[in-house]
């Protein structure tokens, strides 16, 4: 019997599907193994979004086959589907899969082990008609939050993006396979799903649905208590789309809303479709619409052509919106993409300078959220039970502590008196 490895870099569809991957392994036979150094078959699921993600990819490569010289390399995700021509430098992998072909990873293994040939099947997406992949999951190690990817691919095209080129155009999971796999999901203890995709806000455009249907399915299933949504983009986050977001009572008041950039020049140079006015417009929707809502993002700083007024307005909006919670990181260079070829480009140290600045902007924001939380009792979610006290969320997603040591409480949803905050977390007590 052969045992297997899986590493995971990057975001949570690719999480996904390497628990998807784990699953039909183990319903072939294989055994589950963290032994790195004798593992019989080791996936490396890679994530391609920043150069720095490359050299990642690369660096785990070696290491494994440095660490583990006889052990069977299958080298899958982003990177292979996004720089196929480049595949044939990795010669110490030895199964190279696309992100279409994953579903064939036993029949590929088997192939492997008969011949012992390198096998390389890196097929490009189609332009159009291409099917959501095979891959279900029923659990996760972790036990409270289970993700579900319903959506993949992106036709948008940001400048400064390689991912359509790796996960090709948006296609969708059927509601009804979605409701089936929640409904697993719920029967094996699992309080609160996620649903994830590439570019989520696209949901269902390709079978005729939306995203507010697979919220409705979703919360529809008996067992789950709470459903959240992962990053977004702010297309079709119309009237009649929140209306009915906030019609389903299970759904998380906590938005990730991709922003990248306050600054309408900025945000046009990097093809976003939205000016910084339509995004507050969104914001503004949603916080109508939910109460005690948290709005979170991702911010860049730095991006090709970004003039200091640029960085400066874009600092303005990030300020007056108020997030919750942003995740800042400068502009890097990814070949492949339009925006490689702009020019003025920001040097490195300017770009460092501007993240600094906008980090220390919107920690202050952080910050000034979690203290209006305070005072508040809300529902949380335990999740582990660490060194004196229980961690969990909210369903904003504030992270709370409440020092007790009783582990029956995890998996659990309880009222908790919100205390103090501080810098990153709220301090609470059981009500
Ligand atoms: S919306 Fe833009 S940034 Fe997001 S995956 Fe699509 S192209 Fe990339």
């Amino acid at each position: 019997m052969k045992n297997f490895n899986i590493l995971t870099l990057g975001c949570k569809v690719n999480q996904y599907e390497s628990q998807a991957m784990r699953e039909a392994l183990l319903k072939s036979g294989y055994l589950a193994s963290d032994d790195r150094e004798h593992a019989d078959v080791t996936i490396i699921n890679t994530c391609t979004v920043t150069s720095v993600s490359d050299a990642k990819n690369r660096k785990l490569i070696n290491r494994v086959r440095r660490e583990n010289p006889d052990g069977v390399i299958v080298l899958t995700g982003c990177m292979p589907q996004a720089f196929p021509e480049e595949m044939a430098e990795f010669t110490m992998c030895d199964i190279i899969l696309g992100n279409k072909e994953r579903a064939r990873l036993i029949p590929a293994l088997e192939e492997y082990f008969s011949n012992k040939e390198q096998l390389v099947e890196i097929p490009a997406y189609e332009n159009r008609g291409e099917v959501f992949e095979p891959l279900t999951v029923s659990g996760f190690d972790e036990h409270t939050r289970a993700f579900i990817k319903i959506e993949d691919g992106c036709n948008r095209f940001c400048s400064y993006c390689i991912i359509p080129y790796a996960r090709g155009r948006v296609r969708s999971k059927p509601l009804d396979e979605l409701e089936n796999e929640v409904r697993r999901l719920a029967e094996s203890g699992y309080r609160e799903v996620v649903l994830v995709g590439i570019n989520l806000s696209a949901y269902g455009q390709d079978e005729g649905v939306s995203l507010a249907d697979a919220v409705e399915a979703a919360c529809a299933v008996d067992g789950i208590d709470r459903v959240r949504l992962g990053s977004l983009e702010p297309e079709r986050m119309d009237e009649e789309t929140v209306s009915r977001l906030a019609a389903q009572p299970k759904l998380c008041p906590q938005f990730h809303l991709s922003l990248q950039s306050g600054c309408d020049n900025t945000l046009r140079a990097m093809n976003r479709h939205y000016t910084a006015a339509e995004y507050a417009e969104i914001v503004e929707r949603l916080r109508r619409s939910f109460d005690n809502s948290a709005i979170t993002t991702d911010i860049m700083v730095g991006f090709a052509g970004e003039s200091e007024a640029d960085f400066e307005e874009s600092l303005e909006f990030a300020r007056r919106i108020g997030f919750a919670k942003v995740h800042v990181f400068p502009y890097s260079r990814r070949r492949g993409t339009a925006a490689d070829k702009a020019t003025g480009h920001i040097p490195a140290a300017e770009r460092e300078r501007r993240a600094r600045i906008m980090g220390e902007a919107v920690e202050q924001k952080r910050v000034e959220f979690l203290r209006t939380q305070v005072g508040l009792t809300e529902k949380v979610l335990f999740e582990r039970l660490r060194r004196g006290y229980l961690e969990g969320y909210t369903e904003n997603y504030t992270p709370v502590r409440v020092y007790s040591d009783n582990v029956a409480l995890c998996n659990q949803i309880r009222p908790v008196r919100l205390v103090s905050a501080e810098q990153d977390y709220c301090v609470g007590e059981l009500a």
